[in-house]
């Protein structure tokens, strides 16, 4: 079987990720990744085997710091079906451009404003819309994690109205520049916050407002969800739907910490303690007067991981059917174990 031929443009936190998901499917394959500084993840790409390529004013330094480059990130796009942008937000907007001249097709992440691309993907939601498309943006992980609760409950219970309080991670673990190291901060303070707005992209019949607040904590993401039910329902009715869903794991066994999700994350040898499943703390779901109240948490580095390649499989039409996709997606990498 022919592999479909894939690259990265931006090997950061979630490009590295990707390359590693991709690596393990079937009916795909890495033929590069991109990096602009030749620094330790340069290096450790290149040891796992992937080829690497960068800008042309870095080919220089790749060199002089004895990394070999297979050529710019030009080249790169040529040899490939298509081209997942994982640059920091708000610089794959300069890529587009060149994605256009080479006539690739292109995903990019949610640190890229909507505009960026006709399509909002989530697995769940709308694959069949990236179906064959040739530009799409994975949304980014807050909304993904959103995505996973809202998509089913509406479906099977119907949702008059989502408020959504986030508390989110000040950075990454190998982020060395970011914060807040001491302080809670309202991000924004302007209420509501972009999250809402961002599901609308993928679910616009929604109603929903979110807020969120910048914590000092790298481990992952956490929401505060409360949903207006259209029907009657209770707590079983919730968790009988939620832990059904392909990307939601039920967090159980005395666990009250996203600390403690993580430590489960090492314990079952996950790569990298990721977790790609949104992690729903089962014993919080409850259902009062027809609204939902529960916490879930949301690992920031990986739950778009699985998305990705999802999407490559509905753009490059590998796959026609998005429960077939999950399916693999979630088998490859080794989802629910
Ligand atoms: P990152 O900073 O960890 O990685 C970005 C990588 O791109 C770096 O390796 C950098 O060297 C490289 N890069 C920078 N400019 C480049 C250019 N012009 N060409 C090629 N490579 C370039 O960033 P990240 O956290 O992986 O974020 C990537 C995207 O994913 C953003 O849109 C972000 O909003 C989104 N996202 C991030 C997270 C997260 O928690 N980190 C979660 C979900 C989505």
């Amino acid at each position: 079987m022919t592999k479909a031929k894939v690259v990265i443009n931006g090997y950061g936190t979630i490009g590295k990720r990707v390359a590693d998901a991709v690596s393990l499917q079937e009916d795909m394959e890495v033929v590069g990744v991109s990096k602009t500084r030749p620094n330790f993840e340069a290096k450790i790409a290149v040891e796992k085997g992937y080829d690497l390529y960068t800008l042309p004013e870095s080919v220089e330094s790749f060199e002089k710091a004895g990394l070999k480059v297979s050529g710019t990130v030009e080249d790169m796009l040529k040899i490939a079906d298509i081209v997942i942008d994982c640059t920091p937000g708000k610089v794959g907007i300069s890529n587009k451009e060149m994605y256009d001249k080479i006539g690739i097709k292109a995903i990019w992440q949610g640190g890229e404003g909507s505009d960026i691309a006709p399509i909002s993907f989530n697995s769940e939601a709308n694959y069949e819309k990236a179906y064959g498309a040739d530009r799409v943006r994975v949304v980014s992980c807050n909304t993904t994690g959103l995505c996973r609760v809202v998509y089913p409950l509406d479906k099977k219970i119907g949702i008059k109205k989502v408020r959504a309080t986030l508390i989110r991670r000040g950075g990454d673990p190998g982020d060395i520049k970011s914060g807040p190291i001491d302080a809670l901060v309202l991000d924004p303070v302007k209420l509501p916050s972009h999250h809402g707005p961002d599901l609308n992209t993928i679910m616009p019949e929604i109603n929903i407002t979110s807020c969120a607040i910048k914590a000092p904590t790298t481990f992952m993401h956490l929401h505060i969800i409360n949903a207006e039910f259209e029907k009657d329902c209770n707590s079983e009715d919730v968790i009988e739907i939620l832990k059904n869903r392909p990307r939601i794991r039920m967090i159980k066994d005395g666990i009250k910490s996203t600390a403690e999700i993580i430590e489960c994350a090492r314990d079952i040898g996950r790569s990298r303690n990721d977790m790609w499943e949104n992690c729903v703390f089962e014993d919080s779901i409850a259902v009062e007067d027809g609204e939902l109240y529960m916490f879930q948490a949301i690992h920031q580095e990986s739950d778009v991981v699985p998305e990705n390649i999802d999407c490559i499989r509905a753009m490059l039409k590998l796959e026609k059917d998005n429960k077939k996709s999950i399916e693999k997606t979630n088998k490859a990498l080794g989802i629910n174990n």
